[in-house]
């Protein structure tokens, strides 16, 4: 069994220190003038709608720190992050490993920790194949942005654990499902020394089953830093019902090496 790193410590991101003060100072203002308490609850509702739009949005950096960038030395490198969501998917990851083989690319796989459970030497084959496994969650939950603290440390924990028993690797980095998440999640991810990572580009491919189109929106501005959103589980399908991916990631290899930009994993830039 994995022993547990040291624990990062939470600081509270400005937009929740101010969040704070502000429901302190409208405790005392509802102490002080009673009178005023329309003022003071449009006030706390305001700043709960503000803390609901920053959990709404993924690439948001409000409720702390959120990777939707490589850091600027790798960037300057000219690497960039391709990862892939919602696997292991056996009717579609051995193809993918073998596209990527294939352009001697690494990639970094966020795997949801029930699939991996059901197909655990699939799971087993990314890492040995040089890929990163990363912790997208125990079961992908669609209400996962509702979570209190124990809730999101129960998920993200029993994923780590998964994950770690089948492929011997502690996961560092934390993808939320569908990006969504609330201020607690931010102390729930230091305690288990995890880092948020949300994406440049996504390409929507499980719902835009059109490889043009999807291609497109992940290739348009490439550069060094990118982190590129796919996914080969939940894959929109294509018109001849092929994953959508199986159709993009040739096209998104050839320009990547085109533009003579570097795939790594994430755990690489940090290593
Ligand atoms: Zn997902």
């Amino acid at each position: 069994m994995t022993t547990l790193p040291d624990h990062r410590r939470w600081r509270p991101p400005p937009l929740i220190k101010a969040s704070a003060l502000l429901h302190v100072g409208a405790v005392a203002a509802t102490i002080l003038r009673p009178e005023a308490w329309p003022w003071t609850a449009g006030a706390v509702v305001a700043d709960h709608a503000i803390l609901t739009i920053a959990g709404l949005w993924p690439q948001c950096s409000l409720l702390g720190p959120n990777w939707k960038r490589l850091p600027p030395k790798a960037a300057a490198r000219g690497e960039l992050a391709i990862t892939l969501d919602d696997g292991p998917e056996p009717a579609v990851t051995p193809t993918v490993l073998d596209l990527l083989d294939r352009h001697r690319v690494k990639a970094t796989f966020f795997c949801i920790g029930e699939r991996a459970m059901r197909h655990p030497d699939l799971c087993r084959e990314i890492v040995d194949r040089g890929h990163a496994v990363e912790n997208h969650s125990l079961r992908h939950r669609h209400d996962f942005a509702l979570l209190g603290l124990r809730g999101f440390v129960r998920e993200l924990e029993a994923a780590q654990e998964t994950l770690a028993a089948i492929t011997g690797i502690r996961p560092l980095f934390f993808r939320a499902p569908a990006g969504l998440r609330n201020p607690l999640l931010d102390p729930a991810l230091c305690r288990l020394d995890l880092r948020l990572v949300s994406w440049t580009r996504r390409g929507f491919d499980t719902r835009d089953g059109d490889p043009g189109s999807v291609s497109a929106k992940l290739l348009h501005g490439l550069n060094g830093g990118d982190i590129l959103l796919l996914h080969d589980g939940n894959a929109a399908r294509t018109t001849g019902g092929d994953a959508v991916i199986l159709d993009v990631l040739p096209r998104l290899l050839d320009a990547i090496a085109a533009a003579k930009l570097r795939p790594v994993t994430l755990r690489s830039v940090i290593a």
